[in-house]
């Protein structure tokens, strides 16, 4: 007995090989989409001669009957043309997919043809590289992709270009609720700005064709201390563990003490202090969804800017709020250097102006538990 496959399974319209390759080159192996033009192509830590890729050639119209945007008039060979493909990467791939009522197949044409409009100016010189948004966050259930429109003293305002964690049903609800949340959520972080501030009331948004825009009232930025001026501390060597000299334990301070205190700072993970629920970062939580991906860095980096420029008061309020690390001015990079780590230590190396110093560049490793 013979089956029949094509009963059994829709035949799907894919793009070739080489219709892929000529996507990807008309791209400059950039995302196409509006705000993002990530590099999807790359040097692998695996080896010198390794490459990674991140990107792919995204049907406009589905490849297959019950796909996103499938055209049941179109041929198999119209479907397959590159005229029907679309380089994105992974993320933007999946997220034209998922809503796809947001991305009608007009909107991904033009995106396409922008995109591929604004390489063509940067090869002849007419233009510089693509402006990438970064990230933005408001409390902590809210980064969205957007621009920085304005900047007055007390007002900060972004447009939206799209959300990457929450959308803008939570933000909503955290404008309704905002009373009642606790101080230390109210923030907003700022990776284009390296900085972060308190917001003094609940944010607004508004619909501005197709745009979202969303301003935040902010308090005064909290007085940074010089960097030499850090206490002293126990020092910790390159087993993360307490370092002996001479018999006794090392201690550090000043400079000297703030790599560590970035090391410590950064690897507490919320929750993980029974009498501190709340202090510490979200940098693991974030590593379930983003380990290996570019926008860990940029996750990570809201997490600094937020430990420097947010002030915690423990729960008993015996000291007054202050920010962890509080003698960084502004977080300038954040770049993930190692992507296997040691005994789950992964280096980072971060760029930051600092109180007292000025520019400051260290490599230092952070500790993210990868199991859950
Ligand atoms: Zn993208």
């Amino acid at each position: 007995m013979t089956t029949d496959d094509t009963n059994t399974k829709p035949v799907r319209d894919d793009f070739t090989p080489s219709t892929k390759a000529k996507l990807a080159l008309r791209a400059n192996y950039r995302c196409s989409y509006t705000g993002c033009g990530i590099a999807t192509s790359g040097p692998s830590d695996e080896g010198a001669e390794r490459s990674i890729s991140i990107g792919e050639a995204a049907h406009i119209t589905a490849a297959a009957p019950g796909g996103e945007r499938y055209d049941p008039e179109m041929t198999p060979a119209q479907r397959k043309h590159i005229s029907n493909g679309i380089w994105m990467c992974k993320i933007h791939a999946r997220l034209v997919d998922v809503d796809a009522s947001a991305y009608p197949v007009t909107k991904l044409h033009n995106m396409k043809i922008e995109h591929e409009a604004r390489i063509k100016l940067e090869m002849t010189g007419l233009r510089p590289g693509p402006k990438v948004f970064d990230f933005i966050a408001i409390g902590p259930s809210v980064v969205f992709v957007g621009e920085l429109v304005a900047i007055e003293q007390k007002i900060w305002s972004f447009r939206v270009e799209h959300f990457v964690i929450g959308d803008l049903t939570e933000l909503i609800t955290y404008i309704e609720q905002f009373d009642a949340i606790d101080s230390y959520d109210k923030f907003v972080l700022v990776n284009e700005l390296g900085d972060g501030r308190e917001l003094s009331n609940a944010p607004s948004w508004a619909k501005s064709g197709d745009n979202c825009l969303i301003s935040v009232p902010i308090t005064a930025s909290v007085p940074k201390i010089d960097v030499n001026r850090l206490p002293m501390d126990l020092a910790l060597g390159d087993d993360h563990d307490l370092l002996f000299v001479n018999g006794g334990i090392a201690r550090v301070s000043g400079l000297d003490a703030l790599p560590q205190k970035i090391k410590t700072c950064l690897s507490m993970s919320q929750g993980e202090s029974w009498f501190a629920p709340s202090f510490g970062t979200r940098i693991r939580e974030y590593t379930v969804d983003f380990f290996g991906s570019p926008w860990l860095p940029r996750l990570i980096k809201l997490e600094v800017i937020r430990m420097a420029a947010i002030p915690y008061s423990d729960s008993l309020g015996i000291s007054p709020p202050v920010p962890p690390l509080r003698c960084v001015r502004i977080v300038k990079a954040i770049d993930q250097i190692d992507s296997k780590g040691q005994d789950g230590w992964f280096k980072f190396r971060f760029q930051l102006d600092i109180e007292g110093l000025g520019e400051w560049t260290s490599e230092i490793p952070i500790f993210i538990s990868r199991d859950l």
